[in-house]
């Protein structure tokens, strides 16, 4: 992996954080640290992570609550911490939609084996290579936020780009404008669902012989499919 990942990491105890920045040293990650599930949000509201370590027993707002929460907006890959002796529910990680866990005491090393391979999953599943994102034909370069159709580049704004690149990253999704205004606009702004309107037919007058990719779910919202 040459690209430099970006990991959020929720673990409350200090100890834990520092073992796992040590992991973590001699690899390819930056690091940004939350010490509760507050926190975590507030962190997952202004940016886009490559992968999330999430440690269960949280102060504030706990590790299960901030795994369904990530997953009303967002598909990045989600491993879990667990003490042992601490019950954890397989099932009920993976329904709220963890990609795994792994359980205290863990040997750092399996720890960063874990996340490659969660991360070299989430890559092919995506088919996001070096950094570009081809849906259907709509490239998106995500290093240099550029956009690209039918061999040009299509200038966006900030955030009609962040709105495409959201609905390319995750299609066949019905997303509400409320979760689509909570991505790209952040959770505290209660902003007015029109705004997603306007942004989703500014877009799809610029995707021109693609704005079909957008299809709007009446009295749901839109998703994004690429069609053949
Ligand atoms: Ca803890």
């Amino acid at each position: 992996m040459d690209k430099i990942m970006k990991m959020l990491l929720v673990e409350d105890e200090p100890k834990m954080r520092e073992l796992i920045k040590i992991a973590f040293k001699k690899e390819n990650f930056k690091i940004y640290e939350a010490i509760d599930g507050k926190q975590a949000l507030n962190f997952l509201k202004n940016d886009d992570f490559d992968i999330i370590i999430l440690d269960i027993m949280l102060p504030e707002i706990d590790g299960w609550t901030v795994c369904r929460e990530i997953r009303k907006f967002s598909d990045v890959p989600i491993i879990m911490l667990t003490a042992r002796g601490e019950e954890f529910d397989k099932l009920f990680g993976f329904e709220l939609g963890a990609d795994d866990y792994i359980v205290k005491p863990f040997s750092p090393r399996e720890l960063v084996a874990r996340v490659k391979a969660l991360l070299r999953r989430a890559e092919s599943k995506n088919g996001e290579k070096d950094n570009v994102i081809d849906a259907g034909g709509i490239k998106i370069n995500t290093m240099s936020r550029e956009v690209i159709i039918n061999e040009k580049v299509i200038s966006f704004t900030n955030k009609e780009y962040e709105l495409l690149l959201f609905l390319c990253r995750n299609p066949n999704i019905v997303f509400t404008r409320e979760q689509l205004l909570l991505k790209v606009w952040g959770y505290d702004q209660y902003g007015d669902p029109r705004t997603v309107d306007t942004h989703i037919k500014r877009i799809r007058e610029k995707l021109g012989d693609k704005s079909n990719y957008i299809i709007t779910i009446w009295g749901v919202g839109y998703k994004f499919e690429v069609k053949q």
